[in-house]
C-alpha cells in the first residue's frame, strides 16, 4: 500500500546521491520534495508539517554525522521520522491480556472495515497461543454478520456464543460474559454492530457495551485504504469509546497508505495489527521499524548510518574519558551522563546490561534513586548558568535558591545533586588513577 510513496522517496534520494555537502538550500529543497511525497500519499497535513519540522532540525542540527554521505543521512532522518510517526521503535504492540480471565476484547468499526474478519483472525492468533477463546456477535441487525462470525470461529478453533433471536446487543454482551466466566474461557471477543456511517445510535450502543463489558482492549478496525476518511472515523470513535488500539486492514491493497501513516499521530492510539489478506491467518503484529524500513526499502543505508552514529558516540565517550582522567568532570558532563543513563532504559535497563549487579540493584532500590530522579536532576542542572555548570564551587546559598525555584525542587535536593556530583568527580579521578577496578567504586557511588 506504500508503493507510490516508496517510488517518490526513492526518486528524491536518488537525485541526492551524487551530491557532496548539502547546503541549507539543498536541505530545504529535499524537505519540500519529501513533503509533497507524503501529501500525495495522503498523509494528514499537520502530521506532515510536524515530520518536516523535525526532519529539518535533524538535517541541520548538531547530530549530523560528518562521516556519512548527506544523501544517506537524509535517508536515515526520513526513516527515523517515519518510525516515530508510526509509534516509535521497540517491541511490536501486543494485546493487553487481563490477569483475571476472561479478558474481554471489544471490536469496533464501520461496516465493511473488516471488523468481523479481524475478530476471527485475532481468535486464531489467540488459539495458537493456547488460549480458550469465545467469540460473540452483537450485530443484531445483520444476521449474516452473526453467521459469518460463527463460521470464522469454527475456522479459528474458537467457540461461538449461540445466537438467541430477539436479544438486544447489551443482553448478548451480558450473556457472553457470563458464559465466558462460567465455562473458563481465557478471552472473550465481542464483535459490535457496524454501520456504513457513524451515527448516534451506533455510538451510544457501543459505549453502553463498553460499560457493561469493561474490556481490556477496545480495538478500532479501520480500512487503511479509505484515506483521510479512516482518520476522521478513528477520531469520532475515539471521542466516544475508550479505544486502546487500532487495527488497519487491507494493508495488502494498492491504494495510498497515508491514512495508515497519519492514524497514530492523529489519534495517539497505537496501531496493534495490520490486516494483510482476506485469509484468516492474514493478520500481522504491527512493527513500526519494519513498516518504515519497507516504505524506504533502504535497510542497508539505515544500518550504515546507525553504525556511524555509534562510532561517533564512541569517539565522544573516549573524549569524555580523557577529560575524566585529567580530573575534569563538570555538571555539563554529569547532565550528559544522566541523559545517557535515561536513554539506556533508566535504572532497570542499565543495570540489566551489567553482569553480576543484583547487589547493586538492591542498593539502588534502597537509595530511592528512581528514573524520576534523573528528570529532576537534569532539570536542576538546566536551571544553572553556563558558568555555574562549569564551576559548581561558585554556587552559594542565593544561587542555590534561584536554581531550586527554577527547577521546582527544594534547596536540599540541589545540595544532594551537588554532593553526588562531587562524589562522581572524585570517583572518576580515583578510577583513572588505579586504572580499572571500578565497579565496586561505582556501586558505592550510585548507592550513595
Ligand atoms: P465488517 O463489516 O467490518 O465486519 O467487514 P468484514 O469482516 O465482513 O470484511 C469485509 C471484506 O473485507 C471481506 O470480504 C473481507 O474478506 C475483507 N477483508 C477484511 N480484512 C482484509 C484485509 O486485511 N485484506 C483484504 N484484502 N481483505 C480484507
Amino acid at each position: 500500500m506504500f508503493d507510490a510513496l516508496t517510488d517518490r522517496l526513492t526518486g528524491v534520494f536518488d537525485r541526492l546521491s551524487g551530491r557532496g555537502v548539502l547546503s541549507e538550500k539543498d536541505v530545504d529543497e529535499v524537505m519540500r520534495e519529501i513533503r509533497v511525497a507524503l501529501l500525495e500519499a495522503d498523509v494528514a497535513l499537520p502530521v506532515v508539517r510536524d515530520f518536516i519540522a523535525k526532519a529539518k532540525d535533524a538535517a541541520t542540527g548538531e547530530a549530523v554525522i560528518r562521516s556519512v554521505r548527506p544523501a544517506d543521512q537524509v535517508v536515515k532522518i526520513t526513516y527515523d521520522g517515519l518510525v516515530e510517526m508510526l509509534g516509535g521503535e521497540g517491541e511490536p504492540e501486543s494485546l493487553n491480556l487481563s490477569l483475571n480471565p476472561p479478558t474481554v476484547i471489544l471490536m469496533a468499526g464501520l461496516q465493511g472495515s473488516g471488523k468481523t474478519t479481524t475478530a476471527g483472525k485475532l481468535a486464531l492468533k489467540l488459539v495458537k497461543d493456547r488460549k480458550k477463546v469465545l467469540l460473540a456477535s452483537l450485530d443484531t441487525r445483520r444476521p449474516a454478520a452473526m453467521e459469518q462470525l460463527g463460521m470464522l470461529a469454527e475456522q479459528a478453533g474458537a467457540s461461538f456464543l449461540p445466537i438467541v433471536a430477539g436479544q438486544s446487543a447489551p443482553d448478548i454482551a451480558r450473556r457472553a460474559m457470563q458464559a465466558a466466566k462460567l465455562q473458563g474461557f481465557d478471552v472473550l471477543i465481542l464483535d459490535t454492530a457496524g454501520r456504513t456511517t457513524i451515527d448516534e445510535a451506533m455510538m451510544s450502543e457501543a459505549a453502553e457495551i463498553a460499560k457493561i463489558a469493561t474490556p481490556s482492549e477496545t480495538l478500532l478496525v479501520a480500512d487503511a485504504l479509505t484515506g483521510q476518511d479512516a482518520v476522521r472515523t478513528a477520531k469520532a470513535f475515539h471521542e466516544r469509546l475508550p479505544l486502546t488500539g487500532l487495527v488497519l486492514t487491507r494493508a495488502d491493497g494498492d491504494g495510498r497508505g497515508g491514512a495508515a501513516l497519519s492514524m497514530r499521530a492523529v489519534t495517539g492510539l497505537p496501531i496493534k495489527f495490520l490486516g494483510v489478506s482476506e485469509k484468516i491467518d492474514g493478520l500481522d503484529a504491527f512493527d513500526a521499524a519494519r513498516v518504515a524500513g519497507r516504505i524506504l526499502g533502504r535497510g542497508d543505508v539505515v544500518a550504515l548510518v546507525e553504525k556511524a552514529a555509534q562510532e561517533l558516540d564512541m569517539a565522544k565517550a573516549e573524549a569524555t574519558a580523557r577529560k575524566l582522567a585529567k580530573g575534569q568532570f563538570d555538571l555539563d558532563m554529569m547532565a550528559d551522563q544522566l541523559s545517557q543513563m535515561k536513554r539506556m532504559g533508566g535504572m532497570e535497563g542499565m543495570m540489566g546490561l551489567l553482569p553480576g549487579v543484583q547487589k547493586m540493584k538492591r542498593q539502588i532500590a534502597e537509595s530511592g534513586l528512581t528514573d524520576k530522579t534523573f528528570d529532576r536532576q537534569l532539570a536542576i542542572i538546566s536551571s544553572m548558568t553556563k558558568a555555574e555548570r562549569k564551576k559548581p564551587d561558585i554556587l552559594q546559598a542565593s544561587r542555590k535558591r534561584r536554581i531550586a525555584a527554577g527547577s521546582g525542587v527544594d534547596v536540599a535536593e540541589v545540595n544532594r545533586l551537588l554532593k553526588q556530583h562531587r562524589q562522581m568527580a572524585d570517583t572518576f579521578k580515583a578510577l583513572s588513577k588505579n586504572g580499572g577496578k571500578g565497579l565496586a567504586q561505582m556501586a558505592r557511588m550510585l548507592g550513595a
